[in-house]
């Protein structure tokens, strides 16, 4: 399968990882919107948030779950943060595998432009 992230997980393309489990990788964007903005990934393929089935939804929890661990580690988790996913082309989704961005170490506004 032609995927991007599907190559990351593979070690066909390289990145810079910054935690890996049984079930996730996060990595740091090739073009960072924060101080730190880092992309959780499932390993499994998953190409849209539309595509999510039943039996996703403990490893959808677990994206999130690593976004706070990374964001406490990272020691930004109290100031505050913001994570994103986008969905589809309105949604500005450019990789077709499900991905949460990470961005802490700077002040958001909101709503997002
Ligand atoms: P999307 O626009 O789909 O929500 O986010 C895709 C993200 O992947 C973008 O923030 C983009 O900078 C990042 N990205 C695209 N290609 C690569 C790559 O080869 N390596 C890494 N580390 N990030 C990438
Ligand atoms: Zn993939």
């Amino acid at each position: 399968m032609d995927c991007l992230f599907c190559k990351i997980i593979k070690r066909e393309i390289p990145a810079d990882i910054v935690f890996e489990d049984e079930h996730v990788l996060a990595f740091n964007d090739i073009n960072p919107q924060a101080p730190t903005h880092i992309l959780i990934i499932p390993k499994q393929h998953i190409a849209t948030l539309n595509d999510i089935e039943e039996a996703d939804l403990a490893l959808v929890g677990r994206l999130q779950f690593t976004a706070a661990r990374l964001a406490q580690e990272r020691g930004f988790a109290d100031d505050g943060y913001r994570v994103v996913m986008n969905c589809n082309d309105q949604g500005g989704q450019t990789v077709y595998h499900i991905h949460m961005h990470l961005m802490g170490g700077r002040r958001f506004t909101w709503p997002a432009g």
